[in-house]
């Protein structure tokens, strides 16, 4: 099937799909973005997702690209005309395409959009939560506003591509004092020994994961304790549960750190009834 992006107001083939060389997003990394999960074919908590993306335009000074109606419809045709029924959406809005210089576009300089979709195998991600994933940890050397979903990921690129040479997953950040942040492309929990949940507190230092939010509306209904404070690679190790979660991998649990166990080295009771739980409770809109 041949696939379809969205580029500045346009459905074109995807291997057609072009922007420009002067694209601020291609010479500075001047842009966000969003990636939202297609499950049976309704978006995840959309809302969430577009709500995420006003604030992230707004913290760059990034002009809307699409008022919030004509935005739906985009990501709606895209999933459709792609035949997405499980996978995800990704959309990026770059400040737009104007001479390299490092200041704002002077006048009116129209941001660029982008979005895809891409078809994912439900089977695959169940079969790897099934088993649970491996995490190393490393320096945090990002920037101080992480908070921000920015398309400037190098860091990120190389902590996941350290990660995969040591054989993990996932990379586990660590700021100078030794707390983990969050994950590479996830946000990082752990579940200690009383059966406490904890997760660190949102500040410039994490992205606020949508999935991370609409998790922690479920611990509350379900009445369970959650803390959010920053937690060290030590308390991971002697956590009895671990978890990553993110719009694509969801509940994922963690079973390795630094190659040694979590807990008895299997998926724990609490990330498998989160994960079994997420997607019964998570907003699903067509
Ligand atoms: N933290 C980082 C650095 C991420 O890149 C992501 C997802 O891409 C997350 C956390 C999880 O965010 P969400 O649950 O909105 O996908």
């Amino acid at each position: 099937m041949s696939r379809v992006a969205y580029v500045n107001g346009r459905y074109v083939p995807h291997d057609h799909a072009r922007v420009s060389i002067d694209d601020r997003g291609y010479q500075f990394a001047d842009g966000v973005y969003e990636v939202c999960e297609v499950f049976h074919g309704a978006l995840v908590d959309e809302a969430r997702h577009m709500e995420r993306l006003t604030r992230s335009l707004a913290e760059l000074r990034i002009a809307s690209p699409l008022s919030a109606g004509a935005m739906r419809i985009v990501l709606r045709e895209v999933v459709e005309r792609n035949k997405v029924s499980n996978g995800y959406v990704y959309l990026q809005v770059t400040r737009g395409v104007a001479p390299r210089e490092h200041t704002f576009p002077q006048g009116q300089v129209a941001p660029s959009l982008v979005v895809t979709a891409h078809a994912v195998d439900p089977a695959k991600s169940a079969s790897v939560a099934e088993k649970g994933v491996a995490v190393v940890t490393m320096p945090d050397i990002r920037w101080r506003r992480v908070d921000i979903k920015t398309i400037s990921l190098l860091p990120n690129v190389l902590a996941r591509q350290e990660a995969k040479e040591k054989g993990a997953y996932e990379a586990w950040l660590l700021d100078s004092d030794g707390m983990i942040t969050e994950g590479a492309a996830s946000n990082a929990w752990i579940v200690d020994r009383s059966g406490t949940i904890v997760t660190r507190f949102l500040d410039h230092s994490i992205l606020r994961g949508i999935t991370r939010t609409t998790l922690i509306d479920i611990i509350r209904s379900l009445g369970l304790a959650l803390e959010e404070r920053k937690f060290s690679r030590a308390e991971a190790l002697s956590a009895g549960e671990a978890f990553i979660t993110g719009a694509t991998t969801l509940v994922t649990p963690v079973v390795v750190l630094d190659d040694q166990p979590i807990g008895d080295g299997r998926p724990g009771p609490v990330t498998r009834k989160l994960r079994a739980l997420y997607h019964d409770v998570a907003a699903r809109t067509k």
